[in-house]
């Protein structure tokens, strides 16, 4: 019986073949995943699972008689390799085809490659999966000194947990502030100062040439000005590309992402796209976005579940993210980009406090610190739409439940 096709099983593919029997989907669903291990969660793997505090079967997102008791046919190890859109059909590693009435892409991101000499020596370590944490765990655990290339949420979470591990440890960024991209910059730099107080080096401002290497293993990084960083560990973390090789191939629209309308269709109406590979429009940016979040993996794949059982469903979700770091919870909400104003809502030396940002005086995004009650807060006033000015933000008195 030809059914639903959904080719990458991780958080997005997995939430779509739950959410559509949820949803009450009686047809055949066939979830297809490259990878051999079961569906599992990846934040955990530059967290709790790297320092040890959770094993492989605690990243498992379903237990092991999810999939029979559902009726989903999950193939592990099988790669899609072709679609033919106008058969409507995938043809898979192993010479199988399949044919769908409607397909879900939720192929995820790959690591952004590092185009340099020495990138592909020994213990230059990428984390994307769990056979990459796995060997990154190993190789924590037998190094001294570790050189992170790239201060963005993976390296920089990686770099506070291999300094608890008593690791001397070195983040190189070509930008002048951490985590740059996404973060307001009181943000950025409150946690700079804290990643320094946790005793890793932060090099800002620094481009990197060239990983040096002996015998065929990494010894050093080498930055643009010469100088060399000794490393017996390099964690490259320098952004991800959604995999778009598929899609491009079988002629759906593309550009930094899947390009999906607001109920998540590809330029194909019978294709659907979701989580990272995903580039769509938003009330809470002025333009498509393509977001990296378990928030937006899971809202999606929920929403395409729901639209595959004949429930037509918009996607409108508030962003949201969080981030460890040491003893900081960082959590974000809304989206920070052409923001053009910013407000503080508590004090920084507290190591408790947010700060709003609004564009064109609307509040956009709010990056918090251990302060989960105005995380809560920003979300609920940018899920209703609610008014408040940056003069009410900075007042921590002023209840942010009375924002209406
Ligand atoms: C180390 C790490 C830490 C993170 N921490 C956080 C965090 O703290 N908070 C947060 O919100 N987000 C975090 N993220 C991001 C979050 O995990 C991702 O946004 C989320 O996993 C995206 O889900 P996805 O299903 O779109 O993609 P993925 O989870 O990447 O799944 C895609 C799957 O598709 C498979 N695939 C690709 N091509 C094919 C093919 N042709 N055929 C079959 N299968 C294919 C891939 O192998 C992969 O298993 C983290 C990510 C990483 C890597």
């Amino acid at each position: 019986m030809t059914g639903v096709i959904i080719i990458g099983a991780g958080q997005a593919g997995l939430q779509a073949a739950a959410s559509a029997r949820d949803e009450g989907y009686a047809g055949a669903i066939t979830l297809i995943g490259a990878e051999t291990a079961p569906p599992y969660q990846r934040p955990p793997l530059s967290k709790a699972y790297l320092k040890g505090e959770m094993d492989d079967e605690g990243l498992e997102l379903r237990g092991a008689d999810f999939y029979a008791e559902s009726n989903i046919d999950l193939r592990t190890g099988v790669r899609a390799e072709t679609i033919d859109c106008a058969a409507r059909r995938v043809t898979l590693s192993g010479g199988e085809i399949v044919p769908y009435e409607k397909l879900v892409l939720a192929m995820g991101a790959v690591n952004r490659p590092l185009n340099i000499a020495g990138a592909d020596l020994d213990a230059v370590m990428f984390l994307r999966g769990l056979t990459d944490a796995q060997a990154i765990k190993a190789a924590v655990s037998g190094a001294r000194r570790a050189v992170v290339i790239g201060a963005g949420f993976i390296g920089l979470e990686f770099a506070a947990v291999a300094a608890g591990k008593g690791l001397d440890v070195t983040v190189v960024e070509m930008a002048p502030r951490v985590m740059g991209r996404a973060l307001s910059a009181a943000m950025s730099d409150f946690f700079a100062q804290q990643h320094r107080a946790m005793g890793v080096t932060l090099r800002l401002g620094a481009g990197v040439q060239a990983i040096a290497g002996e015998n065929g293993r990494a010894t050093g990084v080498v930055l643009t000005s010469g100088e060399e960083l000794p490393a017996d560990l390099v964690l490259v973390g320098i952004g991800v590309l959604p995999d778009i090789a598929l899609a491009e191939h079988a002629g759906l629209e593309t550009a930094d992402g899947v390009v999906v309308n607001e109920t998540l269709h590809t330029s194909d109406p019978d294709i659907f796209a979701i989580g990272d590979l995903s580039l769509h429009p938003t009330r809470f940016a002025p333009r498509p976005v393509r977001l990296e979040s378990v928030q937006n993996a899971i809202d999606q794949g929920r929403a395409v579940g729901a639209t595959l059982a004949g429930k037509h469903t918009s996607y409108d979700k508030v962003p949201w993210f969080w981030s460890d770091q040491g003893p900081f919870k960082l959590q974000m909400a809304g989206l920070n980009m052409d923001c053009d104003q910013a407000v503080l809502r508590g004090d920084p030396a507290s190591g408790a406090f947010s700060v709003f940002s609004f564009r064109g005086g609307v509040l956009a995004g709010v990056d918090s610190v251990n302060k989960p009650a105005d995380h809560l807060g920003a979300r609920k006033i940018l899920t209703n739409r609610a008014a408040i000015t940056p003069q009410q933000a900075a007042d921590e008195a002023f209840d942010l439940r009375r924002a209406t």
